[in-house]
């Protein structure tokens, strides 16, 4: 039988800062990742966002050269390579999570990869492997949330619509791009895309980005995006999606807008399988888009 001080279930930051701080204070532990260690954050969030944010800061400052006192002979021969740009980003993921394996392994924490089956407050079955914890940590993050809206899931599957995940590994860069929503990941999203130089629509149903922050802070970002160029349309009800077009309706007036792709950034939701059967307490407002 294994047996362990604690098990971890999720290797994404919350999980394998809590593995390693467990090990550092003498305890054995167990870290179960089913996908990749890391988690959103260092594979698909945080790390990926900020590598390509970095290229889409340096060649807008390189476009406006001049302003910094820097002559470009030909400001027309500067362009975004994109397979390199996603090369980096892949290195620098690869570098990170690197790190995190390492982490681990030199904190002398057991690491099982696989999906972890929950069955009561001490007992984990991972790949057909039974695992019983003296304490259990459940990390297991969350996921894009897709809301019924009629063709987005056809839409989705066809490859038109993408999430974050999608986002970053586009294989060319888009024209054009319509993002849907208005919180952390659309703004951020908006802004790579539009330094990027692809041309940016966001659909949001509030009247401003960033609704859960101050009102200073929203006004001072809507502001700073549009004029940046990107095109910010508000008060909006999305009645469809029809492969790469999204309908939608403004004060009861009905439009259309078409892109390259459409970012859907409407929410993430918790990952609960796996930890579905033990009566957990769920505050319904937090779970699976409700
Ligand atoms: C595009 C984007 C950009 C972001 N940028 C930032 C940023 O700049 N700064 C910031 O602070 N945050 C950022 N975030 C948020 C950040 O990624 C999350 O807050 C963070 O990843 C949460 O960590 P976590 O460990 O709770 O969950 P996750 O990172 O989601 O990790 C959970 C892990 O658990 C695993 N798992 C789930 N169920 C099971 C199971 N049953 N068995 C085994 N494993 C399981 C999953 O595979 C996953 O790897 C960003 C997120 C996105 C999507």
């Amino acid at each position: 039988m294994n047996k362990y001080d604690i098990i971890v279930l999720g290797g994404g930051p919350g999980g394998y800062v809590a593995a390693i701080k467990g090990a550092q204070l003498g305890a054995s532990v167990l870290l179960i990742e089913a996908h990749k260690l890391g988690g959103v954050c260092l594979n698909y969030g945080c790390i990926p966002t900020k590598t390509l944010l970095r290229t889409a800061n340096l060649y807008k400052d390189m476009m406006n050269a001049g302003e910094f006192g820097i002559d470009i002979a030909e400001s027309s021969s500067i362009s975004i390579n994109w397979d390199n740009l996603m090369k980096r980003k892949n290195k620098v993921v690869k570098q990170l999570t690197g790190g995190v394996r390492q982490l681990v392994k030199h904190n002398g924490i057991e690491y099982v990869e696989g999906f972890g089956e929950v069955l009561d407050k001490t007992t984990v079955v991972v790949n057909g492997e039974k695992y019983i914890g003296k304490n259990l940590i459940l990390a297991t993050g969350s996921t894009t949330r897709i809301p019924d809206i009629p063709g987005l899931q056809d839409s989705y599957h066809g490859g038109y619509t993408v999430d974050s995940t999608g986002a970053i590994a586009l294989s060319e860069r888009p024209e054009s791009i319509t993002i849907l929503g208005g919180g952390v990941i659309a703004v951020e999203f908006a802004t790579l895309y539009n330094s990027l130089g692809t041309k940016v629509t966001m659909l949001q149903r509030s009247e401003k980005v960033l609704k859960f922050l101050d009102g200073d802070v929203q006004k001072t970002m809507q502001d700073h995006l549009v004029s940046e160029g990107v095109n910010i349309i508000t008060g909006v009800d999305i009645e469809a999606i029809n492969d790469n077009k999204v309908i939608y309706k403004v004060s009861g007036e009905r439009h259309e807008t078409e892109s390259d792709h459409i970012l859907m950034s409407l929410g993430r939701q918790p990952n609960l399988k796996g930890i579905d059967n033990i009566g957990l307490e769920i505050e319904k407002k937090w779970c699976c888009g409700r």
